[in-house]
């Protein structure tokens, strides 16, 4: 009896191994416009689309069209394209629903919030008083800034 992995279960260099072809996401359909979504801008290498359940009005889907999972796989090239249609549209959300501020959030993995496993940066307008919380913070204990500043650090050399 075969047994699917769920995204759970999922380590990390199988997710990173996945052909993201093979494995069909509602974006991908959005893309190839089999299913509806208020497309507010395309060009070669990107296009956004309204969220279906906003964080606010206005909360944009960005994707790079040529699909990969997450930030963990995608290539620069495609990543600096997905970047710069981001920083268009952001000032375009902010005056258009005339907010007051704007998050950028991309979830990468289930641990992250991540659902649809195809690359998207969340464009959300912030309003003053909106009240919705990012993140509760937690505080560094003596000393381990600086091993964990050394640890990303190495990495980065290796
Ligand atoms: P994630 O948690 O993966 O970063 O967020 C996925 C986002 O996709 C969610 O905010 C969700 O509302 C949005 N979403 C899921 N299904 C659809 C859909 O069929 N159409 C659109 N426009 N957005 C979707």
């Amino acid at each position: 009896m075969s047994h699917r992995i769920s995204e759970q279960e999922m380590p990390l260099w199988y997710a990173l191994e996945m052909n993201h072809e093979k494995e069909e996401t509602i974006f991908d359909k959005i893309l190839r416009r089999e299913i509806p979504a208020n497309v507010v801008y395309e060009d070669n290498q990107t296009f956004a689309f309204l969220d279906i359940n906003p964080v606010n009005p206005g909360h944009v889907l960005v994707i790079p069209k040529n699909p990969s999972r997450n930030i963990l796989d995608i290539d620069e090239k495609n990543w600096l394209a997905l970047m710069g249609t981001v920083r268009k549209l952001a000032r375009a959300v902010k005056e258009a629903m005339g907010a007051d501020g704007i998050n950028i959030d991309i979830n990468n993995e289930p641990a992250a919030g991540q659902i649809i496993f195809y690359t998207h940066i969340h464009i959300v307008p912030r309003f003053a008083g909106d009240a919705h919380i990012i993140r509760p913070h937690k505080n560094y204990a003596e000393g381990e800034a600086n091993k964990v500043a050394e640890k990303i650090k190495s990495r980065l050399a290796s």
